[in-house]
């Protein structure tokens, strides 16, 4: 199969309302140019460095997402044009995110990372301090950063059971944050492996790279 063909097969198989990521970390240039011939305007990558050569690269009617692990210092090379930043899970991130927006006179999105798997290593908040996120006044007083729904990685498992129930406890801390706050709209739950459970939990990004792309080396 091809990756057009892999993306048209994903997109169908998708409920309407739910965006599709394809996550081209590693691969070349050429492959996402395929990626993008099939239609493809979402990107996920999880390295600045990255990201911002293949923004440079390619078309400009791509929307880039940022979902990896983040670092403060790396903000300001993709605050012109990123388009959501998936990984916050802490204040001070947040505070750069703005302080970079400000310069660009733009808002930018962002994502807060819950923790919701079993293992260790894994980023993110628990639910309540996200939710004391939320709703600070640091947060209150940012201008250049908005907080546009949360993001989230089930432990890595055969067991469908605790993916489903992983996910379930991410909805409804999702389904509290957009009653808190009405720009909360967007739930990324989902990778190759376990996307359909995700939208079955209530889904509304999903994040596919190897079942695009193939495996990554
Ligand atoms: C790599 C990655 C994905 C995609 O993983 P696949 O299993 O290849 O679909 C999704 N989300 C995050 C945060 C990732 O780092």
């Amino acid at each position: 199969m091809s990756i057009s063909d892999n993306i048209y097969n994903l997109r169908k198989s998708l409920p309407i309302g739910v965006e599709l990521i394809a996550v081209s970390k590693t691969k070349p240039i050429q492959v996402l140019d395929e990626a993008y011939q099939a239609g493809q305007r979402h990107f996920g990558e999880n390295k600045v460095q990255e990201m911002v050569q293949k923004y440079e690269a390619m078309p400009k009617d791509i929307f880039w997402h940022m979902i990896g692990h983040l670092q403060s210092n790396k903000v300001k090379y993709m605050a012109s044009f990123v388009h959501l930043i998936h990984g916050v899970d802490n204040t001070s991130l947040l505070e750069e995110i703005n302080k970079q927006g400000r310069k660009h006179d733009r808002v930018i999105d962002c994502l807060l990372q819950i923790k919701i798997a079993q293992e260790e290593t894994k980023f993110g908040l628990e639910p309540e301090a996200a939710l004391a996120i939320l709703q600070s006044q640091e947060y209150k007083n940012f201008k250049f950063v908005r907080i546009t729904g949360l993001m989230g990685m089930a432990t890595f498992t055969t067991d469908t059971a605790q993916i489903q129930k992983e996910f379930e406890l991410l909805k409804s801390t999702f389904d509290q944050f957009r009653s808190l706050d009405s720009r909360i709209e967007t739930l990324s739950m989902g990778m190759s492996g376990d996307f359909k459970i995700a939208i079955d939990c209530g889904s509304n990004l999903v994040r596919v790279g190897s079942l695009i792309f193939g495996e990554r080396n």
